[in-house]
């Protein structure tokens, strides 16, 4: 089964929301679509579209102002948290030691984490995308506990650049081979970075591409669904 996750980032009220689970719950399809939300739309009915939260707190319920604990999250009924997006690691600093200790925080609490990883556009041309992939799976990785990897190239976020099929290939197939040297052969590896409906079809068929995570393209039904009937 394909998974489609839709990071919503800081975008997004309670009636965007509301429209947006009502139209995914119309639609009949095979992909598992994982809707990431600010964690102030993360409550609400349960419905057959999971919900995931976009960051976990290092620390467990205590004294830490404006944190949210992975208990608060799984209380709300979320089932996912994205840890080490992009743009945690590049505007909030997180290291692949922080981003493993909040992995390893959402599996301790029964969420499971998407572990998203990417190298920077230097890394890219100075061809060091493997040796930074390599580096940064393995070293955010919790050390046991089922997780979901999303390769995001940092340059391909947002901008509508994407990596070509032969690039985006060639790292999947790394991903996977790492982790199957691990015993971890079965974890989901999504492609991530300007997603859209014009080019999901050329991305889907791609061995090792277990599906997608979409940011802007998931902020609306008109964008977002027909990225769902490409993956079918
Ligand atoms: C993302 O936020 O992870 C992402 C891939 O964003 P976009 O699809 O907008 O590039």
């Amino acid at each position: 089964m394909k998974i489609l996750v839709g990071n919503w980032k800081s975008n997004g009220n309670i009636t965007e929301k509301d429209s947006m689970l009502k139209a995914l719950n119309h639609l009949k399809t095979n992909v598992k679509i994982i809707l990431c939300l600010p964690f102030t739309l993360l409550y609400g009915k349960k419905s057959k579209i999971s919900i995931g939260a976009q960051d976990i707190s290092l620390y467990s319920n205590g004294a830490y102002t404006g944190d949210i604990s992975g208990q608060m999250i799984v209380d709300t009924g979320a089932k996912y948290v994205i840890v080490g997006h992009s743009e945690r690691r590049t505007y909030h600093n997180e290291t692949n030691e922080i981003v493993k200790t909040k992995a390893t925080s959402a599996i301790k609490n029964r969420l499971t984490p998407i572990i998203c990883i990417g190298e920077t556009l230097e890394q890219h041309q100075s061809n060091k995308t493997k040796s930074v992939i390599k580096r940064m799976l393995l070293k955010s990785i919790p050390d046991s506990g089922n997780f979901i990897i999303a390769y995001e190239p940092r340059w391909a976020i947002g901008t509508g650049i994407t990596p070509t099929k032969t690039e985006t290939a060639t790292i999947h197939q790394m991903i996977f081979e790492i982790l199957k040297g691990i015993g971890k052969e079965k974890t989901p590896i999504l492609f991530g970075g300007s997603i859209n409906a014009r080019n999901a079809k050329r991305f889907i068929n791609i061995p090792h591409v277990d599906g997608f995570m979409v940011g802007h393209a998931s902020l609306k039904s008109e964008t977002f669904l027909p990225i769902i009937k490409d993956m079918n």
